[in-house]
């Protein structure tokens, strides 16, 4: 039988019959694909992409050793949490080893935004305050809750505005901010005006909740030295400091399995997600017995799908995976190289003004040329270009202007290479044609 090939205007069609036009597509090109493996993806006419952009498929698409503990489990038992398993117990000690002794207690949810809007609700209970305080182009979820926190989406000329229990704090910044010694100094001043923002705000903060490396911010990473004293001014007025891992977290960032560990502070309540189960919708938010406790109040807690056992079973083989490939050294490995190879580029084209990120969470800012200002239309020329030549990396930030790219950790120097030769061709035809 002789397989017809989709028409993606037809697809894209019947995709607007039935579902709504908000949702959509990437590129101008979009890809229609059929199965993906490891950091492969395949479209449906026989091309292979290179996938050097997807962070949820951490340990690469369609892991075998994934995939088989979710099919055994499948096949054996699927409930809830109101019935006796062992692999929750087992999932549960595993995944909070990874965490220091105070954060000791696991609710396991379906995904980020239910993550971030359970943290918030248990800050505000254990606390007693209403405020939130969170950064400049911060993105914590979809529910009515995590929109009210970030600045992604409220702060969009479309969106809902701020809410007067938020309080906003400008993001720290080195490379297009106010302050720009990032050797403590940068951090030590963006501290000194969240403290301020502190102080004044109308009512205590009953959270601070931070993205240690700022994705929709454009990848920008929190200057350093900055977290330590705005949780010691959180805590101060008895507020619980979140750091939110969604993007960050399981080895990603290379040096250290957690964001937050970076700035040697320890959080109240850390959240996880997209990657913890590689694809499958599982995420968890981790906190100390204090917290826990306060949420303790004799309504019931309950999530049917959050904990189940084969989300355990697949959050299990992907903490294995990262632990037997060893793949947050790689992580630190590749990362490297890939910041040195761009850092090569960025010697050739003056249109790349920053190269920042830590291991394979990466964003390359590109800019008119000797400028900081944002050249949003080659960052979309080179990201289309660039998956012309059948390579996925997107782009990100406020002027949507930064190169974003977090592949799976098990990327090679090789497809470095791919992605850095190509783009060279890209970046020498524009300037050819200037
Ligand atoms: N927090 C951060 C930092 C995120 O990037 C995202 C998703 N992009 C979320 C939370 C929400 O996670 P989800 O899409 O799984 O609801």
């Amino acid at each position: 039988k002789i397989k017809t090939l989709p028409n993606i205007e037809q697809v894209k069609e019947k995709r607007h019959q039935h579902l709504a036009k908000i949702l959509s597509v990437s590129y101008k090109k979009p890809i229609y694909v059929e199965k993906a493996t490891f950091q492969y993806m395949y479209d449906a006419y026989g091309n292979t992409f290179l996938d050097a952009y997807n962070n949820i498929p951490h340990v690469g698409h369609s892991h075998p050793k994934v995939v088989k503990a979710g099919q055994e489990q499948m096949a054996k038992l699927n409930t809830n949490t109101r019935y006796l398993y062992e692999i929750l117990n087992i999932y549960a000690e595993k995944l909070l080893s990874k965490f220091p002794p105070s954060l000791s207690k696991v609710f396991f949810v379906t995904s980020g935004s239910e993550a971030n809007d359970l943290a918030i609700r248990m800050a505000k209970k254990h606390t007693g305050h209403s405020n939130v305080m969170v950064v400049e182009h911060g993105y914590h979820g979809h529910t009515q809750a995590d929109i009210d926190i970030s600045d992604y989406k409220f702060n969009n000329p479309k969106g809902q505005g701020q809410k007067k229990h938020v309080v906003k704090t400008i993001i720290p910044d080195t490379y297009r901010g106010r302050f720009t010694k990032n050797d403590g100094t940068a951090g030590k001043q963006y501290a000194e005006i969240a403290i301020n923002d502190i102080k004044t705000s109308p009512n205590k903060i009953a959270a601070f909740i931070a993205e240690p490396i700022v994705g929709c911010g454009g990848q920008i990473p929190l200057a350093k030295g900055y977290l330590k004293p705005v949780y010691e001014a959180i805590r101060a007025q008895d507020g619980i400091c979140i750091s939110d891992e969604v993007q960050t977290g399981f080895g990603r960032l290379g040096d250290h399995f957690w964001g937050y560990e970076a700035e040697n502070v320890i959080p109240d309540m850390v959240v996880i997600g997209k990657p913890i189960g590689n694809g499958h919708p599982m995420a968890a938010v981790i906190c100390t017995d204090e917290i826990a406790d306060s949420f303790n109040t004799g309504v019931e807690f309950f999530t049917s799908f959050g904990g189940n056992p084969v989300s355990c079973a697949i959050g299990l083989a992907v903490l294995e995976v990262i632990e037997e490939e060893n793949l947050q050294e790689n992580a630190r490995i590749i990362g490297n190289y890939y910041k040195e190879e761009f850092a090569l580029l960025q010697k050739k084209f003056p249109c790349i003004g920053d190269i920042r990120g830590s291991g394979l969470f990466l964003g390359f800012d590109i800019i008119k040329d000797n400028t900081t200002e944002a050249d949003t239309e080659l960052a979309h020329h080179i990201k289309n270009e660039l998956r012309e030549r059948n390579i996925l990396i997107s782009t990100d930030g406020p002027a949507d202007n930064v190169l974003k790219t977090k592949p799976p950790l098990i990327f090679t120097k090789k497809d470095v290479d791919i992605v850095i030769q190509n783009t060279k061709i890209i970046l020498e035809n524009h300037y050819n044609e200037k």
